[in-house]
């Protein structure tokens, strides 16, 4: 098992980055998480997407096209040779002064980090996770929009932090109008009478890609999903619920606040979307350049 990270196309065991990458100083950064199965990047389309989209939104320039990444992505991984691989994308806006002004950094990093596979404990699917609501308010889309996938995380950092505090594995995200927002690195779903419902981006949410991949599965299998402004009371009355994300794909949530969430164990819907995202990954979907984002 081992860990290579290509650093502007230079690949090497380990990384020193400058102390005046405004990435490390300041967090001005972008960034995507991609899982491989079969050791191939999955979904690495949309996560490229998602990464454009992300540093138009702090504009900053990325000086890869997307083959240029899928070629630097394949070297990577086949010297570090893990059979299952975890990949990290960032992109910092580089060298400059000390100052948050961007203007004095020219020429921005673009680092690929492959380790060994990260994966979630097998008993976690089977009990699933404690969520609990903390007071930590997800950022407001016109400050730092949660759409936009950053290096600057300490919001939901704090999230995690209290969340921890009281006692569970994760943070359920309230936005500033008080309506459900996502947990601090997966989307939300929750189930009322066979019917999913998942906060609607327009909330303040990051267009997560595990997150569109099972709204498609759930349309295609005949499941209803409803998008919206959604009350944390939904939630917590719900009959299921579950997070999505790359690495956790899809978990079952059973608490929430410490109270049960519907019969204590992953539900019907939780684990039929679970079966179909995991035959998802077994398919050619999760590679086909035609998989866009809505944001
Ligand atoms: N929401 C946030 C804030 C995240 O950081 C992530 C993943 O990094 C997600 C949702 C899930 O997104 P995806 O399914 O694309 O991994």
């Amino acid at each position: 098992m081992t860990t290579k990270i290509n650093f502007n196309g230079v690949i090497s065991e380990n990384l020193s980055i400058s102390f005046y990458d405004h990435g490390f100083l300041f967090g001005d950064s972008v960034y995507e998480v991609v899982a491989t199965h079969k050791n191939r990047p999955c979904f690495l389309y949309p996560h490229l997407q998602r990464l454009h989209n992300s540093a138009d939104g702090i504009s900053l320039n990325i000086p890869w096209s997307t083959d240029r990444f899928a070629e630097e992505l394949q070297r990577t991984l086949q010297e570090a040779g893990n059979p299952e691989s975890y990949i990290r994308i960032i992109v910092t806006r580089g060298e400059g002064a000390v100052d948050i002004d961007p203007s004095s950094c020219t020429q921005p990093n673009v680092i690929i980090y492959v380790s060994a596979e990260k994966k979630y404990p097998a008993e976690l699917y089977m009990s699933g996770v404690n969520l609990a609501v903390v007071s930590v308010k997800r950022n407001a889309r016109d400050a730092l929009n949660p759409g936009i996938k950053t290096g600057n995380y300490l919001n939901n950092i704090l999230a995690v932090v209290e969340a921890n505090r009281m006692g569970a594995h994760d943070a359920v995200m309230l936005n500033a109008n008080g309506d459900l927002a996502e947990s601090t690195t997966s989307n939300l779903f929750f189930a009322h009478n066979g019917t999913l419902f998942t906060p609607a981006l327009g909330c303040g949410i990051l267009a997560g890609i595990t997150r569109s991949m099972v709204m498609q599965l759930a349309q295609e299998n005949g499941i209803s999903v409803e998008e919206g402004s959604l009350p944390v009371e939904a939630l917590i009355s719900a009959d299921e619920v579950f997070i999505t994300g790359t690495i956790k794909r899809v978990m079952p949530v059973t608490r929430i606040d410490n109270k049960i969430v519907g019969e204590g164990r992953p539900g019907p819907l939780s684990q039929k979307m679970m079966r179909l995202y995991g035959d998802v990954l077994e398919s050619e979907i999760p590679y086909d350049p035609a998989f866009k984002l809505q944001f």
